[in-house]
């Protein structure tokens, strides 16, 4: 049965209790309902999903034409005609 990983969704010093502060596992079923809540605190809890998810964002940001420049690439934007125009 695969490994799910929850975390409380509640922010600030107060959040969850020890055990959902961290990301903690459970053993699900697929068939399974997401956890609504923390079984120990009964505090609102939501699946973490994986590394992968989390750096979508990131990446996004990362190849932004501000951070090209920063890291010394040059952007050719194609006018057609098989014209390149340097930004
Ligand atoms: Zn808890």
């Amino acid at each position: 049965m695969p490994t799910y990983a929850y975390r409380t969704t509640q922010e600030g010093e107060r959040s969850g209790c020890e055990r959902c502060r961290a990301p903690f596992e459970i053993v699900q079923s697929m068939k399974d309902a997401p956890l609504p809540s923390c079984p120990s605190c009964h505090g609102p809890v939501a699946r973490v999903i994986g590394a992968p998810g989390i750096c979508t964002s990131s990446t996004k940001s990362r190849v932004s034409d501000k951070n090209l420049k920063r890291h010394g690439f040059t952007k050719l934007v194609n006018e057609g005609g098989g014209k390149f125009r340097k930004i």
